[in-house]
């Protein structure tokens, strides 16, 4: 098969586009013909050998990937052949106390797409059946490669870690990114009132048009005070916070007191300082967010296929293009995802 692999950390150039050896299914396993590959920034972290996971090359990255099921290995029982599936991003055990109780991302045993089996920057992919979701018939390959980590991420952040309700007030880091924009959606259908920044008019336009209530250029305006002046001085709510770096500490400055800001990545500065007297008298909570379990992808695609949610693509490329579509990526231009399709026109 066709696969974009890299022997050597490092930038765009390390990609290469090469013949492999077809993927087999061991026991338990099935082979998934990919139809389309999602691109994710860890899998820039990962090319560039910073992403803190026990990476070594060769490696074929990518981590969300649709397809149908083309060979089925020994005992996989409730899949056939052609099924339209997606593995859950994790490969987890099934058995121990975080699993057994509904928080398979906190699995003692974890494994992962791309790193405990190949990548979906590929043509295939051989996964274990155990993970498997079906795909609903009213999404496209592309959509539903849209959708996993994107709403998954949210849905996790928002209702299962930060307990957001109906009614109260979220500031979104970055509203425009994959993970922002899914989070927006979301959080509109729950009845929250949103504000949301971002870097460009562009980006903020085309949240307004997703049903943001408040934007905030942060290039251009100082965001706590935006938000205070938003909120009648009182702050938000809930904060959602994937960025980090200076974005960690504007959001804190952002929250009523007693709010909960709620984290799930920090590529723009993992290291931040903290101060800790305004952060207890105010009784602020942060919250940390690991992934999201199967159940709650099940429910964003449930949502997405009755159309309450729109998974956004925003381009899709030919699998020999990786180069080109992580370009994109790092670019950040992007409103929404950024798929791979292998057998597209190159
Ligand atoms: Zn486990």
């Amino acid at each position: 098969m066709k696969a974009v692999l890299f022997h050597e950390f490092g930038g765009l150039d390390v990609l290469q586009v090469e013949e492999v050896d077809d993927p087999q299914p061991a026991a338990g396993e099935v082979v998934i013909d990919i139809t389309a590959s999602a691109l994710n920034h860890l899998d820039v972290d990962i090319r560039e050998g910073i992403s803190r996971f026990d990476v070594r090359p060769p490696f074929i990255l990518g981590v969300e990937v649709v397809g149908r099921i083309a060979a089925v290995g020994e005992g996989v029982t409730g899949w056939k052949v052609g099924d339209r599936v997606m593995p859950y991003l994790m490969d987890t055990c099934g058995e121990c106390r975080y699993c057994r109780t509904g928080r398979e991302s906190l699995c003692l045993t974890p494994g992962f797409i791309s790193f405990t089996t190949t990548g979906g920057y590929a043509e295939q992919i051989a996964c274990s059946a155990r993970h498997l979701i079906r795909i609903p018939d009213a999404l496209s390959d592309e959509a539903a490669a849209a959708t996993q980590i994107a709403f998954g991420t949210a849905w996790h952040m928002l209702f299962t870690r930060a307990r957001l309700q109906p009614g109260e007030s979220l500031l979104i880091n970055c509203v425009g990114s994959g993970i922002g924009s899914a989070a927006l959606q979301l959080a509109k259908l729950s009845g929250a009132f949103v504000i949301g920044t971002a870097s460009t008019e562009d980006k903020l336009t085309r949240a307004k048009e997703l049903g943001l209530d408040v934007a905030v250029n942060y290039r251009e305006q100082d965001v706590p005070t935006e938000v205070m002046r938003a909120t009648d001085g009182r702050g938000v709510d809930v904060v959602y916070e994937h960025v980090g770096g200076e974005f960690f500490q504007m959001g804190l400055d952002s929250l009523t007191k007693d709010g909960r800001l709620v984290i799930c990545g920090g590529h723009s500065g993992e290291i931040v300082p903290f101060d800790i007297i305004p952060f207890f008298r105010t009784q602020k909570q942060v919250i940390g967010s690991f992934v999201y379990n199967r159940a709650e992808v099940e429910t964003v695609l449930d949502l997405a296929a009755r159309g309450l949610v729109t998974p956004l693509v925003y381009k899709v490329f030919p699998l020999e293009q990786a180069r080109d579509a992580m370009e994109t990526m790092e670019r950040r231009e992007q409103f929404g995802k950024i798929v791979l399709k292998p057998g597209a026109a190159t």
